[in-house]
């Protein structure tokens, strides 16, 4: 493996050979194309799997760079983090890294949707995730643009389907693999806007990918059109602050990644973020210019949760719309006006700007632009991101119609250990929606597609009390290190410690029984509202708002006060205890879910020609289009009716 020592050219890249007998070198286990959060993820990912991967980007100095909002996580985004962690992945250890405010939102609802979220140094960020990738055992990181996919002919099992084996550069020199994930986020024939002027470019400062896209249109693959933006960027210094609400960080700070106790700075030395709001003299420049804004008037879909201001004047006109102002880092002289994503003429930016409370004399030192990119339909690819046109190709990230970071570190993570799987020829490690927020995201993409940029959110989770965000090691860490290996040891022990701990606390909690009045001797500060007569549970009155671990265990102490020795246990056991009647009756739910999961459809199914199902022209269509992979999968693909369900259940019994 690589790392510190990296150069341009790291290796002699052979010639594409018509020649099939020359040899295939050099030659990989897994390639992924580009080095963003998807690609960084998947990239370590395989290599954590045991597989010899290579990752290929434009440049390594943009690898781990945040393209727009410097900030992770949020409501849903958070969930996402936590679950990337829990399969050893990386982001949310270099946020705890690298954070400069520190704050978990809706911290009013249940601990199930609390949105751990921090403003990152975008510096220390790039610094931090450059260390770790450069230093990943396994893993060969090397510049370069992909223009071309090589494809060979099918493996025997899948006639028809033809196999990515490698890529070609855009100097013509190739590079082999078992298996290749592309991560391109935005840079698919991107085209950056501001104001009328149009470019070609990935993001700013980035060539696009033309060769690339092509070669994926021409291979079949549906490929759309979708458009984001970003805000200028302003001088700190030309901000008045002193008028503006101020916010502080969370005191303590809650860490991301399931490895921390603690982040690496503290709250006092945290810096704030202000807020402030547009008026109507923000509108007027906007409806007063829209003529020189094509961005706005573009029929392609942008984020529907982060619109331009351009998009919400347009959408809610006359209302005072949010502008957070957000550090860049901690010596940054930068700072973001979250809010105000805009693509008019760089000229009119800085008017507009100076019209908002506080940045009357405001300094834009880089405009806001936006970016028009293809997107590749995700209906075309299975539960693990692997394509059903080409074998051993995945795709994860922005290429898949998502937007976010989070979203993308999630996918790549998961394309990172099916290339590997794939590879050693194991079976696929698919995360259902019964199981996390990654499969909803992955279930949405697969089976619904989508036609805007997709975002993660908790309403989209049907089982959100059990899909929490302390939960995350129990649910996945397992599997990841069972079924997977992309999980460390150390971190699968530590996972089987808490869960056992977990379980031994919730029965000793069931097993200490007194009466109401009993309690209110030992925890005079809980009114327990229960009939006099019915012992009352400790794991009962643990669910009080006013009690914790502690104070049950300064009341009963034996057996109770080793269970305080940890924090985070004892704050587990806490949140365990508030949904324990819920989860019930929620078990009982998903079990049913995994039932129709487990009804497996056939591989090689023609939905257009077979005979033995009764299906309407316009079901078989959608199947065909989506390959669902499971009985569930296919009763969420929209117009595929009950009816159809039924039939596919009898026909998959019958040929079983
Ligand atoms: P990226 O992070 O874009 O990484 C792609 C990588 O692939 C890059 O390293 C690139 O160099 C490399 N690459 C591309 N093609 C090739 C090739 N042919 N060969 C080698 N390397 C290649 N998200 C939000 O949540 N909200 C927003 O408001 C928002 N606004 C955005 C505004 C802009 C202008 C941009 C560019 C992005 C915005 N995003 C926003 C999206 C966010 O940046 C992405 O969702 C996220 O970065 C996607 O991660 P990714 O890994 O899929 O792609």
């Amino acid at each position: 493996w690589v790392a510190a020592s990296f150069t341009k050219q790291q290796f002699p890249l052979a010639r594409l050979s018509s020649d099939s007998a020359a040899p295939r070198t050099p030659h990989f286990d897994v390639i992924v194309i580009g080095g963003g959060h998807a690609g960084t993820e998947a990239a370590t990912a395989a290599a954590r799997c045991g597989s010899r991967t290579l990752l290929l980007t434009h440049r390594v100095d943009t690898i781990g760079q945040m393209s727009c909002n410097p900030s992770f996580g949020g409501i849903g985004k958070g969930h996402l983090m936590r679950e990337v962690d829990a399969l050893d992945g990386l982001c949310s250890r270099i946020c705890d890294q690298s954070g400069v405010h520190y704050k978990v939102l809706n911290r009013r609802k249940g601990p199930a949707v609390w949105g751990l979220r921090a403003q990152i140094d975008r510096k220390l960020y790039k610094q931090n995730m450059q260390k770790e990738i450069l230093n990943t055992p396994l893993l060969t990181v090397q510049e370069g643009a992909v223009e071309d996919l090589i494809l060979t002919e099918p493996e025997p099992e899948h006639t028809g389907k033809c196999r990515v084996s490698g890529v070609v550069l855009v100097d013509g020199s190739t590079v082999y693999a078992e298996s290749v994930i592309l991560t391109t986020g935005t840079f698919l024939r991107g085209m950056i806007v501001i104001g009328l002027e149009m470019h070609p470019a990935g993001r700013l400062g980035d060539q696009p990918s033309v060769g690339l896209a092509q070669t994926l249109e021409k291979l079949g693959f549906l490929v759309g059109r979708l458009k984001t933006g970003t805000p200028p960027r302003i001088a700190k210094d030309s901000i008045n602050f002193s008028i503006l609400n101020k916010q502080t960080p969370d005191n303590p700070s809650v860490p991301f990644s399931f490895t921390n106790e603690t982040v690496w700075i503290k709250p006092e030395d945290q810096l704030p973020c202000y807020l402030t709001h547009t008026n109507p003299r923000v509108d007027e420049i906007v409806l007063k210019n829209l003529h020189l804004n094509s961005h706005v008037k573009e029929t392609t879909r942008g984020p529907r949760y982060c619109p331009s201001i351009e998009s919400k004047v347009l959408r809610f006109p006359n209302r005072l719309h949010q502008v957070w102002l957000e550090p860049e880092g901690m010596d940054s002289d930068l700072i973001y006006p979250q809010g105000l994503s805009m693509t008019l003429p760089a000229e009119l930016q800085e008017k507009m700007i100076t019209c908002v409370r506080g940045l009357e004399k405001a300094k834009v030192i880089q405009p806001g632009y936006g970016v028009q990119y293809d997107y590749l339909d995700p209906r075309q690819i299975t539960p693990s991101l692997e394509t059903h046109l080409v074998q051993r190709l995945f795709f994860a990230g922005q290429i898949n119609g998502t937007t976010g970071y989070e979203e993308a570190a999630a996918q790549g993570v998961i394309a990172g250990i099916n290339a590997s799987l794939r590879v050693s020829r194991k079976p696929p490690f698919v995360v259902s929606r019964t199981e996390g927020y990654i499969g909803v995201l992955i279930d949405d993409l697969t089976t619904l597609g989508t036609s805007e940029p997709y975002r993660m959110f908790t309403s989209r989770v049907e089982f959100r009390l059990s899909l929490r965000p302390d939960n995350a090691d129990i649910r996945l860490t397992l599997r990841g290190y069972k079924d997977a290996g992309c999980v460390s040891q150390q971190r699968y022990e530590r996972a089987c410690w808490m869960k056992s701990s977990l379980e031994e606390g919730i029965s000793v909690l069931k097993s200490i029984e007194f009466s109401s009045s009993k309690w209110k001797n030992l925890i005079p500060e809980v009114s327990i509202s229960t009939s006099r007569s019915l012992p009352v549970r400790a794991l009962d009155v643990l669910k009080y708002e006013e009690v914790d671990m502690d104070s049950l265990a300064k009341a009963v102490p034996e057996p109770l006060k080793k269970y305080t020795k940890c924090r985070e246990l004892a704050e587990r056991l806490k949140i365990e205890a508030t949904y324990e009647s819920v989860l019930f009756h929620q078990l009982q739910e998903i079990k049913g879910v995994q039932q129709d999961e487990a009804l497996q459809l056939p591989k090689d199914i023609d939905y257009l020609t077979i005979r033995d199902v009764s299906l309407s022209h316009e079901v078989r269509e959608k199947l065909h289009f989506s390959r669902p992979q499971t009985i569930g999968a296919a009763s969420r693909i929209p117009g595929v009716t009950p009816a159809a369900i039924i039939n596919l259940l009898r026909f998959v019994k019958t040929t079983r």
